[in-house]
């Protein structure tokens, strides 16, 4: 597939958005395929591989144009329509014989406005996307791990970054969105039109219509101070216990992970990492060589085989976590949200998943949040995490015994941190289905499905994580 990305440093960003009704003309340029067409296996996988997703029928728009023409398409067959921009969330989506999926990967153009501090990104857009051509201004986004997660599906659903504890939610950093509406009109949702619309989206889902850009803020940050230390997992119970203290004393300038990565026995991955199973932590701090130093003092106190602690550019932050470099075939049911960190969940984590547990986990995290994460003004959207620490876990799920293995691992970790879990659920990190009053708050919860009602009445649109 043709991946456009496009940097322009002079267009204005403020633009309304126009699609002049429908146009018969779109209709018929619009790429819709169906079941037994040749390519409908091309298109539409998730970037979820174990996920085996077989829509009704799969929309690839190339502009906002054709979103318009692929909803009222979808109205007029009396189908459903789920967006997906990457297929990072599948697995919530469930049967999908009564939906068009609109996969939005031909619209990833990204412009840049380095004078504003906005980039616009168009629905495809992924982190790798904006963080480059945002890291030439000196400028960062508030992007997920990976490289090809997307802005958008990331954003509607919260968007914790590494530098979340000062910086907040990706969703608080959107200042407009364009959308396509279930009456099949691109319309613009920001702080002064539909401004319902507009606190939905962030931190609602997908369920209010299909988003065809957004708008977001970047930050004047051209350098952080991150790196990770490494030990072998073996002390994975020192190590994490040193973590989990430094977490009790840094300030929002630091966001850090405790981590157990299994790393894989691939060709590519040099030595000494290949194949061995690790102990770590993941620290980012938004300071100087000096600040960050100190911040880690207490971890390398430790002696760590390896680390990596040092200044880099911002845009360099999606490479820290070594997420898979592509598509993979997994399973991530595991989530656990945290109100606080008690020393017995650091034991219970390791019981479950260290050396002696038996779990060949591949990757499986706490994330120290909180901080402006936690705090909420005027200004905020749907979206707020009270929990100070959140853990998510995935494995391999390349064959059915993998799959089987990981579930089981993934169960057992599930029923060690269980005892633990005192805050309500991060949406994106849920990759299984869920009562949505797990992620919300009652009065949110009641406004966003008021939303919902007035603005998609015929629940036409479809969220991996739906409202009801
Ligand atoms: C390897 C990996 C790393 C991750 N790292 C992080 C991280 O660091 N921080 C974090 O917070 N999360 C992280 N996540 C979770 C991630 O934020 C969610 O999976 C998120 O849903 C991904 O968005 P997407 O658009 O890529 O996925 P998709 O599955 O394509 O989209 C998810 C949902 O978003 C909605 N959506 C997407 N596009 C549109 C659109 N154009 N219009 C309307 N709705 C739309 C739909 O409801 C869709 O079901 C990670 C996940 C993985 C697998």
């Amino acid at each position: 597939m043709d991946a456009r990305s496009l940097l322009s440093l002079t267009k204005g960003l403020q633009r309304e958005p126009t699609v002049p009704g429908m146009n018969p003309v779109t209709l018929q340029t619009l790429d819709i395929v169906r079941p037994g067409d040749p390519r409908y296996d091309e298109v539409r996988p998730a970037w979820n591989l174990a996920i085996d997703q077989r829509p009704a029928a799969v929309a690839v728009p190339r502009d906002a144009h054709e979103v318009v023409a692929a909803v009222l398409y979808a109205k007029r067959e009396g189908l459903k329509v789920a967006a997906q921009g990457t297929g990072h969330n599948a697995s919530p989506l469930g049967d999908l014989s009564d939906t068009l999926l609109i996969k939005t990967h031909e619209m990833r153009g990204v412009e840049i406005d380095p004078d504003n501090r906005i980039a616009r990104v168009e629905a495809g857009a992924q982190w790798g996307d904006v963080v480059g051509p945002a890291g030439e201004h000196g400028l960062a986004a508030l992007a997920g791990s990976s490289h090809d997660v997307g802005v958008v599906g990331y954003s509607l659903g919260g968007g914790v970054s590494f530098l979340a504890r000062r910086y907040g939610l990706s969703a608080d950093r959107v200042l407009a969105a364009e959308i396509v509406t279930a009456d099949g009109e691109l319309v613009r949702a920001d702080r002064s039109r539909n401004q319902d619309l507009f606190w939905a989206i962030r931190g609602g889902g997908g369920a209010f219509g299909v988003i065809t850009a957004l708008e977001i803020e970047l930050l004047d940050l051209p350098t952080v101070y991150a790196g990770a230390a490494f030990f072998p997992i073996e002390r994975a119970a020192e190590v994490l216990h040193a973590w989990r203290e430094l977490t009790q004393r840094v300030d929002d300038r630091t966001t850090s992970i405790g981590r157990i990565l299994r790393v894989p026995p691939f060709e590519e991955i040099p030595e000494p990492f290949r194949g061995r199973p690790f102990a770590m932590v993941e620290v980012i701090h938004i300071g100087d060589q000096r600040s960050g130093d100190a911040v880690v003092k207490a971890l390398r106190d430790l002696e760590p085989e390896i680390d990596t602690f040092g200044l880099i550019p911002t845009s360099a932050l999606i490479h820290l976590h070594m997420d898979p470099p592509g598509p993979v075939p997994g399973k991530g049911e595991h989530h656990v949200a945290m109100a606080t960190l008690p020393a017995g969940a650091i034991d219970a984590f390791v019981a479950a998943n260290g050396a002696e547990s038996g779990s060949q986990i591949l990757t499986a995290e706490i994330r120290h949040i909180g901080g402006a994460v936690a705090r909420r003004d005027g200004a905020s959207g749907a979206a707020h995490l009270d929990a100070e620490y959140i853990s998510f876990a995935a494995s391999m799920a390349a064959t059915p015994e993998m799959a089987a293995k990981a579930e089981q691992d993934l169960a057992q970790l599930d029923a060690a941190l269980e005892p633990y879990e005192s805050a309500r659920r991060y949406l994106n990190f849920t990759e299984a289905t869920a009562d949505a009053t797990s992620f919300y708050e009652a009065d949110t919860l009641a406004r966003l499905r008021a939303i919902k009602a007035d603005v998609d009445p015929d629940g036409i649109f479809r969220s991996n994580h739906p409202l009801d």
